[in-house]
């Protein structure tokens, strides 16, 4: 038994140790990635459920190493984040999906607007070289209104000074800010009334086990009368199914985004995708 429980000590601290060189690989190749731009973007498609038709896309960032492929974000924005270098690779995909959003209002849809997931680490960024995500739209001609801000539960729990400046910053200019996983963090009920938020987004938990009467459906539910009641939109994420697609439409819920509706697709792919939807 004691040499059983000493096997599983070293098992561990090989796997600390792994998982500590990993990292540190990770950390070193983020920065060269960085260097030689072997990062890309993608956007998923946000569908409005009352017309189906589609006006907003997130953006996602994507990684492909020349010798270890595709690396999953899953893996990589934590280390991005311990490193800071979440802060000049968050801007860098902010700039790509204004440059994207651009193209899509000049050419297909003057409204369209996508969404930048936005890391509590780049609200810690308070240097004077900050530029602020409205003044960079307004040197690209673009109204504020044509990015969302995605952030998390977390950052309003930090209830920072820098991040009320930076989202009072995102109300006066008109940026408009999405709080992400909503339902997974602490309760954030009370930052609601405090902070200007335009849309709640849905953990893909509560919509994975959505179905007839559940507990889950009964939350959506609750979760759309509040937001309303509060002027948010709610968007759900993580829609594979048409049945998921229905209960939330029938919950009230404004808008939607998964694998049922479109798979995250490249700028290309987009503008074909959407130059496809019905004109509204
Ligand atoms: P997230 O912001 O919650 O993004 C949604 C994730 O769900 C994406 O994973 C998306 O590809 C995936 N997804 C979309 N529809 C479905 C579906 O129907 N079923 C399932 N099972 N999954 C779906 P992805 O692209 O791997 O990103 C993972 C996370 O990494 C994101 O979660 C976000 O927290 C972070 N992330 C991605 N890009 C960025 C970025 O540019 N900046 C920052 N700070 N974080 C990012
Ligand atoms: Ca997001
Ligand atoms: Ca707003
Ligand atoms: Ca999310």
């Amino acid at each position: 038994a004691k040499s059983a429980g000493r096997n599983r000590f070293n098992f561990f601290t090989r796997e600390l140790q792994l998982q500590a060189q990993n990292r540190q690989w990770l950390t070193s190749a983020l920065y060269e990635a960085l260097r030689t731009e072997q990062f890309s973007v993608v956007y998923q498609p946000i569908v409005e459920l009352a017309t189906s038709t589609c006006h907003k896309a997130e953006a996602l960032v994507r990684w492909h190493h020349p010798s270890r492929g595709n690396i999953s974000p899953a893996e990589f924005i934590g280390v991005a984040e311990s490193c800071g270098l979440i802060v000049p690779l968050g801007q860098w995909v902010f700039s790509q999906a204004a440059l994207e959003v651009q193209r899509i209002r000049g050419a297909l849809d003057r409204r369209f607007q996508i969404s930048v997931n936005k890391s509590p680490v780049q609200f810690n960024d308070v240097d004077k070289t900050h530029i602020p995500w409205s003044q960079h739209l307004e040197h690209l001609g673009l109204p504020c209104d044509s990015i969302i801000a995605e952030i998390t539960e977390g950052l309003l729990l930090e209830d920072k000074p820098i991040v009320a400046t930076r989202l009072k910053e995102f109300q006066q200019t008109g940026v408009q800010v999405a709080l992400d996983d909503f339902g997974t963090g602490f309760s954030s009920l009370a930052y609601l009334q405090k902070y200007d938020i335009d849309y709640l987004k849905i953990d893909q938990v509560f919509i994975r086990n959505l179905s007839p009467g559940s507990k889950e459906l009964a939350l959506c539910e609750a979760i759309v009368v509040m937001a309303h009641k509060l002027n948010l939109k709610v968007i759900a994420e993580g829609v594979e199914t048409q049945e998921q697609r229905d209960l939330l439409f029938s919950a009230g819920c404004d808008f939607a985004q998964g694998y049922f509706f479109a798979r995250p697709m490249s700028g290309e792919a987009l503008h074909s995708y959407l130059a496809t939807q019905p004109a509204m």
